[in-house]
C-alpha cells in the first residue's frame, strides 16, 4: 500500500490535519483504538479558534462566557457578553473530523497501532495481523508518549504532569467556568470547575490525586458523586525535533500545548495548518519556522509557569488585589484571549497603575513575563 501521507494517531490533531490534507492528497489515517475518544480531556476550547478553525458544531456541548477566579481568600469575575469557550465531547469531535476527512477520501485504519519504521516503511498491527504502508511522508499525531518521536530520536526537555478529571453530579452556573488557585493545597497546578449542563461539571487538575479529592471536597462536592473518572498526562515544554527527514510531529507529540492551562488541541490544529501546507508544497523544513507564533506562545507560558511556580500564596493574594481591580477586569474583559495570553499580558502591562501595582508585587514578575 502506498500513499502521499500516513498519519500516525486519530486523535483531534491527526484528525484534523487529515480533513486539511484529504481533497489534495492520498491521505491514511492509523488509530490503535477501536473507537474514538475516551481521553482524559475537558475538553474546552476559545470559540474564535473554534470558529477559525472550522471545528465540528456538533461536538459543543456548553458555552462559557466568563469565569471567577478564586485564590485562598479572594475571588473575582470576569464576564463578557458572547461565548468565549466551548466544552466539547471529545468522542463526537474526534468523530465528525474523521466523517469529514473520510468523506473527502481519506482511508482510516482503526484498532491498527504503528509499531516503528523499517525500510522506509511505516510497521502496523491489527489483531494479530502485522502489515507495512508506505508513504511520501509520515506525520506522528500520535500523542504524548509518541512512538514516532522516539523513532525518530526527538528529545524533550518538559515538565510531564499527571492529570485527573471527574464528571461531578452538583449545582452549577452553566455558563461560568471556576478557576481555583491555592498553592497550599496544590503547587503544580490549578484547579477547574467548568460545567457542562447546570447538573455535571468537569473537575480537574494536574498534581497528586490525594490533592484533587481534597479539592473536591472543600469545594462541597462529594468524592461519591463522581459518574465519570479519567487520568492522562501531559508536558509542558519542548520536544524537538519537529521534523526529520519525511517525518514530522503534531499536537501533543510536538508539545504543542499551551502551558499556563495544558490545553492542546487548539495550538496542535493551529500547527496541523502550518504542517499542511508544508506537505503540499512538498517542503516539510518550512514547517517548525512558520510555528513561530505558536513557539513564542509557548515559552511565554513556561515563563508564566516559572513565575507560578515561585509564588507563595501571599505572592497569588496580592496579584488577585491588582487583578480583581476595576480596571484589571474591564482591561480583561475587553483584551482576554482564552487562546492568546500574551495579548491579554500585554493590554494589563499598558495600563501605568496595574503595571506599577505588579512592579511592586515582584518586579521579577515583570522581566519575566516582558
Ligand atoms: C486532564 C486533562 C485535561 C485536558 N483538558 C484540555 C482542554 O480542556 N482543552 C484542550 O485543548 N486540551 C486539554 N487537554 C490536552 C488535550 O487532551 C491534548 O492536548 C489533545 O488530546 C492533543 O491531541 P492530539 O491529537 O495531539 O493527541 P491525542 O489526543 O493524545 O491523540 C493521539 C492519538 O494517537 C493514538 N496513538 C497513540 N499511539 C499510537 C500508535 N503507536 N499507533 C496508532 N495510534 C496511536 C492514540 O490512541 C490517540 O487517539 C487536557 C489533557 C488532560 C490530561
Amino acid at each position: 500500500m502506498k500513499y502521499d501521507v500516513l498519519i500516525i494517531g486519530g486523535g483531534p490533531v491527526g484528525n484534523y490535519l487529515a480533513t486539511l490534507l484529504a481533497r489534495k492528497l492520498d491521505v491514511a489515517v492509523v488509530e490503535k483504538k477501536p473507537s474514538f475518544g475516551g481521553k482524559a480531556c475537558t475538553g474546552i476550547i476559545g470559540a474564535e479558534s473554534f470558529e477559525e478553525l472550522g471545528f465540528p458544531e456538533e461536538a459543543v456541548i456548553n458555552e462559557l462566557r466568563g469565569a471567577v477566579f478564586y485564590s485562598k481568600i479572594q475571588s473575582f469575575e470576569i464576564e463578557r457578553k458572547t461565548p468565549q469557550a466551548y466544552v466539547v465531547d471529545r468522542k463526537t469531535l474526534e468523530r465528525e473530523l474523521a466523517k469529514e476527512a473520510i468523506k473527502q477520501g481519506a482511508d482510516y485504519f482503526m484498532g491498527t497501532t504503528f509499531t516503528g519504521f523499517r525500510d522506509g516503511k511505516a510497521r502496523l498491527q491489527h489483531l494479530n495481523e502485522a502489515f507495512e504502508i508506505e508513504a511520501d511522508f509520515y506525520v506522528g499525531a500520535d500523542g504524548l508518549a509518541s512512538t514516532v518521536a522516539r523513532e525518530i530520536g526527538a528529545k524533550s526537555e518538559a515538565e510531564f504532569l499527571k492529570g485527573y478529571e471527574a464528571e461531578v453530579v452538583g449545582n452549577f452556573r452553566r455558563d461560568f467556568t471556576e478557576v481555583w488557585i491555592n498553592r497550599e493545597l496544590n503547587p503544580e497546578f490549578f484547579f477547574w470547575v467548568t460545567p457542562v449542563s447546570e447538573e455535571i461539571a468537569r473537575v480537574g487538575t494536574f498534581g497528586e490525586l490525594e490533592v484533587f479529592r481534597r479539592f473536591l471536597t472543600g469545594r462541597g462536592l462529594k468524592p461519591t458523586s463522581i459518574v465519570e473518572f479519567k487520568a492522562g498526562s501531559v508536558g509542558l515544554g519542548w520536544r524537538k525535533p519537529w521534523v526529520s527527514g519525511n517525518v514530522a510531529l503534531v499536537g501533543d507529540a510536538a508539545l504543542q500545548i499551551k502551558p499556563t492551562t495544558a490545553g492542546g488541541i487548539v495550538f496542535g490544529a493551529i500547527c496541523a495548518h502550518h504542517l499542511a501546507r508544508a506537505i503540499i508544497e512538498g517542503d516539510l523544513g518550512s514547517y517548525e519556522r512558520s510555528c513561530s507564533a505558536i513557539r513564542d506562545q509557548i515559552s511565554f507560558g513556561l515563563r508564566v509557569r516559572k513565575v507560578f511556580k515561585g509564588l507563595s500564596q501571599e505572592g497569588i493574594e496580592e496579584i488577585f488585589k491588582v487583578l480583581g481591580s476595576e480596571d484589571a477586569v474591564e482591561t480583561i474583559e475587553e483584551y482576554a484571549d482564552f487562546d492568546d495570553h500574551l495579548r491579554t499580558f500585554r493590554a494589563l502591562a499598558k495600563k501605568p497603575r496595574l503595571l506599577a501595582a505588579l512592579l511592586k508585587i515582584s518586579p521579577s514578575i515583570i522581566r519575566a513575563l516582558l
